[in-house]
C-alpha cells in the first residue's frame, strides 16, 4: 500500500500523524496537533470531526452542513503554522478553489475541557 503523506503538511505518513485522532484512538495532546488535525479534516471531509472538536458552548455558530460545503468547496494545498503556544495557534491555511489560490490567516483559540482540547475562536488577518 502506498504511503499517504498527511494533508496537515507534517511530511508524515497520514497513519503516524493525524489519524491517530481523526480515529479517537488517542487525544490530539496540544492545541498545535489539534489545529492540524482539523486542517487535515477539511481536506479528507471529516465534517464530524470537526464538529467534535468546536468547543461545545460555540457549536451553536456553525452547521455540518455549512462545514461539509466549505470542506469540499475548497482543495487544501498546505498548512503553514506560524507560532504555536499552549491555547493560542496562528496559522495560514492555503487552499484553491477554482483557478484562484487563497490563503486563510487565523490566530485560534482553543480550550483543554477533561483531557481533550477544543477550538474556541478565531480572529482572522485580512
Ligand atoms: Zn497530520
Amino acid at each position: 500500500m502506498p504511503t499517504i503523506t498527511c494533508a496537515c503538511t507534517s511530511g508524515k505518513p497520514y497513519a503516524q500523524c493525524c489519524e491517530v485522532y481523526h480515529s479517537k484512538k488517542i487525544l490530539p495532546p496540544s492545541a498545535e496537533l489539534l489545529m492540524r488535525s482539523r486542517y487535515s479534516a477539511y481536506a479528507l471531509h471529516l465534517i464530524d470531526y470537526l464538529w467534535d472538536t468546536t468547543h461545545p458552548a460555540k457549536r451553536h455558530l456553525y452547521n455540518k452542513i455549512d462545514m461539509a460545503q466549505w470542506a469540499k468547496a475548497n482543495h487544501w494545498l498546505k498548512l503553514e503554522i506560524i507560532s504555536a503556544e499552549k491555547n493560542v495557534v496562528e496559522f495560514k491555511a492555503f487552499y484553491q478553489k477554482g483557478l484562484q489560490q487563497y490563503v486563510h490567516h487565523e490566530r485560534s483559540q482553543f480550550k483543554k475541557e477533561k483531557e481533550q482540547w477544543y477550538y474556541f475562536s478565531g480572529d482572522y488577518f485580512h
